[in-house]
């Protein structure tokens, strides 16, 4: 069955790190990938950017791509926004059967268990676990790795088999790309157009975010 594919973040800027991990997930899967930018995540520091700038520039980003959507409804609900929330209304927009995977980074992927309800979110989607340079999956708690390991999975096709609770590690050239480099970067002046699509350069600029450098 055709898996939705979601990919949250702060996106405190967009990147060309994101844009890769997303382009290959939607490769992978042959289907589109919403972004989900968050509204007030509560596991991490507050964002610089506004909510609704951040999903400005996620939009900026993604404009005219046919392969990515960009989906404001963290913004809409107010209050923390918990993934459990914002996947349990997923499934209920879906229903049961409907394969739902959730694009994830590897170093996201091993704070997982400080997640709210972590364990109820296997029953509701998969995780589709992206490595990044640094953060190697090996470095997963042991609660953590132990519900984990039933769940690998080899190739897409087999979280498309089952509505949840599976995991693929989707496989793609590193990406250097991080969000806080990028602010650092531009707060030190630097010229960091290099890691950010076009539109979010000019976005920042526009907008003087990130006391700007672009
Ligand atoms: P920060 O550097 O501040 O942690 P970030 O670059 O990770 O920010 P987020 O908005 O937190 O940006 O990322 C959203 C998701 O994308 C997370 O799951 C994160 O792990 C993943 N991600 C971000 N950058 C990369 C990258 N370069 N390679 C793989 N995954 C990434």
């Amino acid at each position: 069955m055709r898996l939705t594919l979601v990919y949250g973040g702060t996106f405190d800027p967009p990147h060309n790190g994101h844009l890769a991990v997303a382009a290959a997930a939607a490769t992978a899967f042959g289907v589109p990938v919403a972004f989900l930018p968050s509204a007030d995540p509560p596991h991490r520091a507050p964002t610089e950017a506004a909510a609704e700038q951040r999903a400005d520039m996620v939009e900026a980003a993604i404009a005219g791509d046919i392969r990515f959507a960009c989906d404001r409804r963290e913004l809409r609900r107010g209050g923390p926004s918990y993934s459990l929330l914002t996947l349990r209304e997923l499934r209920a927009e879906l229903g049961p059967e409907r394969p739902i995977g959730w694009l994830i980074g590897v170093d996201a992927f091993l704070g997982l268990d400080r997640w709210h309800a972590w364990r109820e979110l296997f029953e509701l989607t998969h995780f589709i676990v992206v490595e990044r340079p640094g953060r190697p999956l090996e470095a997963m708690g042991a609660e953590l790795a132990s519900v984990c390991r039933p769940r690998w999975r080899d190739t897409p096709q087999a979280l498309t088999q089952a509505p949840h609770g599976l995991l693929y590690r989707l496989p793609m050239p590193l990406r250097p790309e991080s969000a806080t480099g990028i602010r650092d970067g531009l707060r030190a002046g630097h010229d960091m157009n290099a890691q950010l699509p076009a539109p979010v350069a000019a976005y920042i600029r526009r907008h003087g975010l990130y006391p700007s450098g672009v």
